[in-house]
């Protein structure tokens, strides 16, 4: 069998890969068993120096990596290259920290005795990865993981096997042993059958809450530990004391980033009665300004989306909210050319319960919602069954945290763009997901916290 990955922009075939086979899953599950052995017992400080060989080769072939990005799922091109700038960063970051933060830990009124906490590897863990941010995601994973002295198995998203092949590839020049990072081709079908597997102990996935319900079953079943790093529909909530021109211009940043396609993007706005027409009108004119293309054009602001089914359906969720009552301000059908091309669209008006107040719209689409006040504000924020990121725009910034503390989300931030940064822990609560990815607390998620006592 063999899977295939389509330039969304052009529809046509980018390149071709073999599926691995039964024979070679059972291999490569072995061998990284067998790394492992090896991988636990190398001191932390050579983990980190090959983390700072991978940051080195990301650097070297940083066009390289963005081309595949940008043929692969349609990523515009500059934002395929800060990608690549942030998953070195992400192997710089555990290169300086992971002893650090991997360090026994003796506790305060321990008893007498010595008494401490080791953070120790689990073994294998599979990653089970999104195609919107094909390096970034698979990074975050893999960088606290290797340095703690795991070995990660990546089933990547079917769509961009290219960039799960290159990913490899950077960790087998940077001189990790063969094993420590294996690319597995395999389909969702597959995925219980190795997570139930006695050598792999433990399983992350970023992706969609349904894939999420799907692999924290089998994990439970099997009693292995757990990440999930699902889907979000962020608010955006913006006060009548709001900065508007920081609050106008993230908004729209913060909605378009990889053509509209991102877990943390905003995508409800929030705004209070006194000044919703102002943001509405302002907000609708810069979308509309920015520029729609082919993602190899240094030039275009939003790509394609990232295959033809995904357009599908959120054209369907789009049509559904106008269906239920709401209002098309900009935007609102898919572009009249080749390629998965949808504009920067806005909805008004959107009735409660219609798609783009209820679920995940994963593409350019912002749903602006008009509240009476912040206490109303901040009801609608939480009004979601999801609750990843959300940012709040105010003058006051004892105001704005205070509303960031009652915000049902893993990450707030006040008068900011909601993203991902190596230094702060990062994932949601309710359905979008649990656990916490980068900082220390990444580091931390699959190891084993020991309890040693000696007497
Ligand atoms: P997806 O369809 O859920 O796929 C994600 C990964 O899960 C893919 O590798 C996919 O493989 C696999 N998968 C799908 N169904 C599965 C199942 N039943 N059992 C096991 N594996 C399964 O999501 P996507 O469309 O790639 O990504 C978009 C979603 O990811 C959005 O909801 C977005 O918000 C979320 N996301 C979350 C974060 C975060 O950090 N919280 C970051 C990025 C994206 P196949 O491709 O082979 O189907």
């Amino acid at each position: 069998m063999s899977i295939e990955s389509t330039n969304p922009a052009t529809g046509a075939v980018v390149d071709t890969f073999e599926e691995t086979s039964t024979d070679e899953l059972e291999d490569r599950l072995e061998r990284a068993s067998d790394t492992f052995e090896e991988w636990r017992e190398t001191p932390v400080e050579r983990r980190q120096r090959l983390l700072s060989n991978a940051a080195e080769i990301l650097r070297e072939n940083a066009d390289e990596y963005a081309e595949l990005m940008a043929r692969e799922m349609g990523k515009p091109i500059g934002q395929a290259r800060d990608e690549v700038a942030k998953c070195a960063w992400v192997c710089d970051y555990y290169a300086e920290h992971a002893a650090a933060f991997l360090a026994d830990e003796t506790l305060a009124g321990e008893p007498d005795a010595k008494t401490v906490v080791a953070y120790q590897p689990l073994g294998p863990i599979l990653a089970i990865m999104p195609w919107n941010f094909p390096f970034w995601q698979v990074f975050r994973f893999a960088a606290p993981n290797l340095a703690a002295g795991n070995v990660g198995l990546l089933k990547h998203a079917s769509n961009v096997p290219g960039c799960a092949s290159a990913i490899q590839d950077v960790f087998e020049q940077a001189g990790f042993p063969e094993g420590a990072f294996t690319t597995l081709l395999i389909g969702s079908d597959e995925i219980d059958a190795v997570i139930a597997d006695d050598r792999v102990r433990g399983v992350t996935l970023t992706g969609s809450d349904g894939a999420g319900r799907a692999v924290a079953e089998t994990a439970g079943s099997e009693l292995k530990q757990s990440v999930l790093e699902l889907g979000g529909s962020d608010p955006f909530v913006v006060l009548e004391d709001a900065p508007m021109d920081e609050a106008v211009e993230t908004a729209v940043q913060a909605r378009l980033l990889n053509s509209g396609q991102s877990c943390i993007a905003a995508k409800r706005f929030i705004v209070v009665d006194d000044v919703y027409d102002e943001f509405v009108d302002r907000f609708a004119d810069e979308l509309d300004e920015q520029v729609v293309g082919d993602p190899m054009d240094e030039d275009t602001d939003v790509g394609p989306q990232a295959r033809e089914d995904l357009l599908d359906e959120l054209h369907g969720q789009v049509e559904e909210t106008l269906e239920a009552g709401g209002e098309c301000r900009l935007g609102g059908e898919p572009m009249d050319r080749d390629g998965a091309f949808y504009p920067p669209t806005v909805l008004t008006d959107v009735p409660d319960d219609a798609p783009a107040d209820r679920e995940e719209l994963f593409g350019p689409v912002a749903s602006v919602f008009r509240v009476p006040d912040e206490e109303a504000a901040v009801e609608k924020a939480n009004d979601t069954r999801f609750g990843l990121g959300a940012s709040v725009w105010t003058a006051d910034l004892e105001r704005g945290e205070r509303v960031a503390r009652r915000f049902e989300s893993g990450l707030a931030f006040v008068n900011e763009l909601v993203k991902s940064d190596p230094r702060l822990p990062f994932g949601g609560v309710k359905d979008s997901g649990y656990g916490r990815e980068l900082a220390r607390d990444g580091i931390r998620e699959f190891v084993n916290a020991k309890t040693i006592w000696v007497q």
